[in-house]
């Protein structure tokens, strides 16, 4: 075993299953282990590094950063916080926004924001309707809204007042709204939980829903948001605009950093000062990566780009489904995708790692692919390759 995986081995406490390799560095779609074997990069690290590695510019302008002040607490303002929290707010149609440090995080804070305006406006509304299959993260409300025993059994009792509705399915979430309904969470195209896509009609359900019961619509893009589904966040692909949006993941393109964001009109009866904070939340090193990001986003078009690959992305896709008796199901949507397999998923990471690919799993025995948004014909070429060789 390398000694750097027996270390952490012997010191962590285990909780990932982690491929046994030791990542060194990255450029690119590609990683490199600390033997310098190179990974083509279909994961992301999880939807996150959605400009790739060894960006130059983003690199460039962390590192000024870094040399010139990278934490405040929140007690002050800084350069950045301003101008990430503008671009941000710009991109994802909201008005209000708080750093977080993580997806989970975000998720906390929205559903304690929704508490929030419930008590502002003294409606006594404080359940939550969650969705069956949903991931929200690890903390204690966000594990209470995410839908699979699994996670949720070991740490109960839980957060008080959360049902679970099936995902695309209207009828069952209108058999649990009542005078007590407070929100409404779900992700527009599900990834944990296995590459489920939200029906255009479900999403306008779930609107007319909140709309007519003054409950608040919370969207969580923190793996799908970001360009990944080919429109910045995945509700502007929908036209639905939820009340309260959570972001994470790709939108720092690694450095630790999430938020949450909300309409002005929430905003108007939800946290007021001193309900909330993190005394890293939103520190300048974070917000550089948000504006930066964002920065390239726009004059990259990265967004366009994910439009311009997709169909080709989905044709491979589906040429290996067509090929493998063992692929059954293509699903997902822009460079959001899963392979439903009837090998046993242990088998295709294995041999992924042989071939030096780097795919992830979902629930339902599902191969994820969310690369980098900057990936190219050619890596998809490389990929699909390497598939066949897993497959075979
Ligand atoms: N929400 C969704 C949809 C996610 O996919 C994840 C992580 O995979 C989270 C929340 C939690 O994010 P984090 O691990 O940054 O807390």
């Amino acid at each position: 075993m390398n000694s750097k995986i027996q270390a952490a081995e012997e010191n962590l406490i285990h909780v990932y299953n982690r491929f046994p390799i030791a990542l060194d560095h990255g450029e690119g779609m590609y990683l490199y282990d600390t033997e310098g074997k190179e990974y083509l990069d279909f994961a992301a690290g999880f939807a996150v590094t959605g400009l790739g590695y060894d960006n130059k510019e983003l690199n460039g302008a962390l590192k000024e950063q870094i040399d010139k002040l990278y934490h405040t607490s929140n007690l002050y303002y800084h350069e950045s916080c301003g101008e990430a929290a503008e671009a941000l707010n710009k991109v994802s149609g909201m008005d209000r926004v708080f750093f977080t440090n993580s997806g989970g995080e975000a998720n906390e804070g929205a559903l304690k924001a929704a508490r929030r305006y419930a008590y502002t406006k003294g409606t006594g509304r404080y359940e939550f309707i969650a969705m069956e299959n949903s991931f929200h993260g690890r903390s204690f409300g966000a594990v209470s809204v995410t839908g699979h025993d699994s996670y949720r059994e070991p740490f109960e009792p839980l957060v008080p007042g959360v049902k679970f509705a099936k995902f695309n399915d209207l009828e069952s979430v209108k058999a649990l709204v009542n005078e007590k309904t407070c929100a409404i969470i779900l992700e527009p195209l599900q990834g944990e939980g296995g590459i489920h896509l939200a029906e255009q009609k479900f999403m306008e359900g779930i609107r007319k829903i909140c709309d007519e019961n003054d409950i608040l619509m919370i969207c969580d893009e923190v793996q799908c948001g970001m360009g990944r589904t080919g429109s910045m966040f995945a509700w502007q692909g929908f036209g639905v605009k939820p009340d309260i949006l959570t972001m994470a993941k790709a939108i720092g393109n690694g450095i630790p950093v999430g938020a949450f964001a909300m309409t002005e009109e929430v905003a108007g009866y939800s946290l007021q000062p001193g309900d909330h904070g993190a005394t890293y939340g939103g520190n300048p090193l974070a917000c550089t990566a948000v504006k930066t990001v964002l920065h390239i986003f726009e004059r990259e078009d990265i967004v366009g780009h994910v439009n311009a690959v997709t169909p080709y992305f989905t044709e491979k896709l589906e040429e290996l489904k067509a090929e493998f008796d063992c692929v059954t199901e293509r699903r997902g949507k822009g460079l959001m995708q899963g392979l439903v397999i009837t090998k046993p998923i242990k088998e295709v990471n294995d041999r992924a790692i042989e071939e030096g690919l780097l795919i992830i799993q979902a629930q339902g025995n599902v191969i994820r692919f969310v690369p980098p948004l900057i990936v190219e014909k050619e890596h998809i070429d490389q990929m699909v390759e390497k598939m066949r060789r897993i497959l075979a």
